[in-house]
């Protein structure tokens, strides 16, 4: 395997997810909070850091929650139209510019059919065709418009609604990162499940972030060396259940409405701020090997680490 090539990928059989090494965190303090329907990790000097960090993550989840009736996304999903936070505009801003850019692979409109995965997920059952075609119908990242002026955000169908999953951990993450260093705080690792900033480095050195087999915990199949970069990683290995050796995940091909099936197990996108490595990450899982590996090469990711399933 060859990990010193600016972007390259390796296939295997196994499945990772990206994990912390406890080594290096002894001068550190170290913090987690529950918010965003994960558990966020902060790794800092200071105590503060992880308070301002928790903090913007807490007030991002009140506007993007998509199953708090309260956030600002459901009253959105809801009314079909709303004037926009400033938040939200840029967020639906580079949603919109992300899907065109990766042909639809990623595209928030896609929550109809997401609900309907992730109810089959729980319930291990495949749904309905015919639900799926119904849900479709209400897709399509060119049925929102923005009105930059007014702010208004408008859905084109009726019925359609957005989930912002897939993009506003990288968002929150670079949120945080301005906020950390409008206090002079330089330095502190943000791991907001599977999705990562890395800020500065760690006492000199950069943070090592491990890309481990998530069947065989503790082996550790290639390691990250970052500084003041993100990393996000999307895959198949979390949320997901199989039927005749099919495996369904939640992550969805917008184009077809059926769990995205590229031959991917999973994609690791390092990049300079965490919107970019949230949204290809997801994208290329989406994509596939060769189509995904376009798309990195287009952003000029600085590294990208896709594990393909061997079947
Ligand atoms: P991630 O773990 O960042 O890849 O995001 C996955 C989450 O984003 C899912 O749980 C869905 O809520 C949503 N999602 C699924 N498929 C897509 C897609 N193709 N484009 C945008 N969002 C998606
Ligand atoms: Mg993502």
């Amino acid at each position: 395997m060859i990990f010193n090539n600016k972007l390259f990928y390796f296939f295997c059989v196994i499945f990772c997810f990206v994990f912390l090494p406890s080594c290096s965190r002894s001068q550190l303090v170290s913090r987690r909070c529950f918010v965003m329907g994960t558990v966020v990790e902060v790794l800092c000097p200071s105590e503060a850091g992880a308070t301002i960090v928790f903090d913007e993550f807490k007030r991002l989840d009140r506007l993007f929650d998509y199953f708090s009736d309260a956030s600002e996304v459901s009253r959105l999903n809801k009314a079909g139209s709303i004037k926009a936070s400033e938040e939200l505009k840029v967020l639906i801003r580079e949603s919109i510019e992300f899907s065109r850019d990766s042909n639809g692979a990623f595209d928030i409109t896609c929550a109809p059919v997401v609900d309907i995965w992730k109810k089959a997920i729980r319930n291990k059952a495949l749904p309905d065709e015919a639900e799926i075609k119904k849900a479709l119908r209400l897709t399509g990242w060119d049925n929102i418009s923005l009105d930059e002026n007014s702010g208004r955000v408008a859905f084109k169908k009726k019925g359609m609604k957005i989930d912002l999953g897939a993009i506003a951990k990288g968002f929150a993450l670079d949120c945080a990162v301005r906020k950390l260093k409008a206090k002079g705080i330089n330095s502190a690792l943000i791991n907001a499940g599977g999705q990562i900033y890395c800020l500065g480095t760690n006492a000199g050195r950069p943070w090592k972030v491990g890309i481990q087999d998530a069947r065989k915990k503790g082996d550790v199949i290639g390691s990250l060396y970052l500084d003041t970069k993100a990393v996000a990683t999307s895959g198949d290995y979390e949320q997901f259940f199989e039927i005749n050796g099919r495996r369904y995940c939640h992550i969805i091909d917008p184009r077809t409405g059926y769990p995205a099936d590229s031959g991917l197990g999973s994609v690791t996108v390092v990049a300079d701020n965490g919107i970019t490595a949230d949204v290809l990450a997801t994208a290329i899982f989406v994509l596939g090997e060769n189509k995904g590996l376009e798309l990195a090469k287009r952003f000029k990711v600085s590294d990208v680490r896709m594990i393909k399933e061997v079947r």
